[in-house]
């Protein structure tokens, strides 16, 4: 059996060509609602693994989420481009100063700020971006690290003492020891800058991969992890000056664990995807999709979304159809198998903080928006149950 682990990558830049409703803070108290500039472009990144005939992406975008809907219809355009996208996690940094990509920032709140035209063009370039990367497969050499976040870049705001601090990476490079690219796996809310800004900007993500791309001169790519409920840049102000400081810091810190990480060039690659459906508790959600503010079809009360689990000899990958607070990213860390674990939040979806039946609290904001109570239980189930048949 063919063990060799190839990969290829590739970026495209998806940044909206004209004004768009800023997503992921309440802008209709300050009236920055819409865009008014680019401060630096948004992008779509994707690394591809190969091993034999079994495929394992990840697709990386600098947006606030996409829901499971359109990420079934890009994995409808892949099909018809002649694209295999079973295995490829489409996943979103999170960042709070791009397009509403969800439909909750709109003018008003009844009314939906995506714009569809945009959104057709941000699924073509998704398309674009694995042909690329799917094009640039070459033998390569996969390197793990781990490493801590520096301090004083992250707190949890809502629960203080708890935190999942870790830093996972995924260096890949060519046969020649040329970079192909950085993954980095973390949990920590991008949104240094708030409200009151109306540039679109990817936030200390920007800073982050530029430190890193100058340096190893591949492409870095972020994928959040237990974020929620409320990881937090901790800033002395909400400013690019600031989001840069946070960005370069963690920049730094990815660079410095490279010099100590673990090479893998051959590898029995499994991967595993299967659907679950979330019982939707939460009144306000079932509106907002009654009302079509929010592209997301519930069948009788049931949110179906996609798990995608992942081995690679001491590697596991698990993702998570939302923002897992650090206890339950902690919790299904504690059972991935391997010595590197990737905790992929908004994975294939974006359903809202994931809570602990442990702290759940009704009336908090995080769980108002929250599905609902049962949606952390039940995934925890399943993934343990997928992990259990790999
Ligand atoms: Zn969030």
């Amino acid at each position: 059996m063919n063990r060799r682990v190839e990969a290829g990558a590739s970026s495209v830049v998806i940044t909206p060509a004209k004004p768009v409703y800023l997503a992921g803070l309440d802008r209709r108290s300050t009236g920055c609602e819409l865009s008014q500039g680019v401060h630096d472009d948004l992008y779509a990144k994707c690394l591809l693994l190969r091993v034999g005939d079994t495929q394992l992406g990840f697709l990386s975008l600098d947006l606030i989420g996409i829901f499971y809907d359109d990420v079934e219809e890009f994995r409808r355009l892949a099909f018809e481009a002649g694209l295999e996208s079973e295995g490829v996690i489409v996943s979103s940094t999170h960042q709070h100063s791009g397009p509403d990509t969800l439909g909750l920032w709109g003018p008003e709140p009844t009314v939906s700020g995506v714009d569809s035209e945009y959104m057709r063009f941000l699924k073509k370039r998704m398309v674009d971006v694995l042909y690329e990367a799917s094009r640039n497969l070459k033998p390569a050499r996969l390197k793990l690290s781990r490493t801590r976040m520096p301090n004083g870049v992250a707190r949890n705001s809502r629960d203080p003492n708890l935190l999942d601090d870790e830093i996972t990476v995924l260096s890949v490079e060519d046969l020649k020891g040329s970079n192909i690219a950085v993954l980095a796996n973390f949990g920590l809310h991008p949104e240094v800058l708030w409200s009151d800004n109306n540039l679109i900007t990817a936030d200390f993500p920007c800073y982050m991969y530029r430190r890193v791309e100058s340096e190893t001169k591949g492409l870095c790519i972020f994928i959040n992890g237990a974020l929620g409920g409320m990881v937090t840049p901790s800033v002395k102000e909400h400013s690019f000056k600031e989001a840069e400081r946070i960005g370069s810091t963690i920049g730094e810190a990815i660079l410095k664990s490279l010099d100590e990480a673990e090479s893998l060039e051959e590898a029995e690659l499994k991967v595993l995807s299967e659907k679950v459906h979330l019982p939707v508790k939460n009144e306000k959600f079932k509106d907002l999709s009654r009302l079509g503010v929010i592209r997301r079809q519930l069948k009788n009360g049931l949110a179906e979304t996609r798990l995608t689990v992942a081995s690679l000899k001491n590697v596991s990958f698990v993702t998570v159809p939302g923002e897992p607070l650090p206890k339950v990213g902690l919790d299904i860390k504690s059972f991935m198998p391997g010595k590197f674990k990737f905790l992929i939040a908004l994975g294939n979806d974006e359903l809202g903080y994931i809570i602990h039946p442990e702290d759940w609290a009704d009336g908090r904001y995080e769980e108002s928006m929250s599905i609902g109570p049962e949606t952390a239980p039940i995934l925890i189930e399943r993934i343990k149950h997928i992990i259990n048949h790999m």
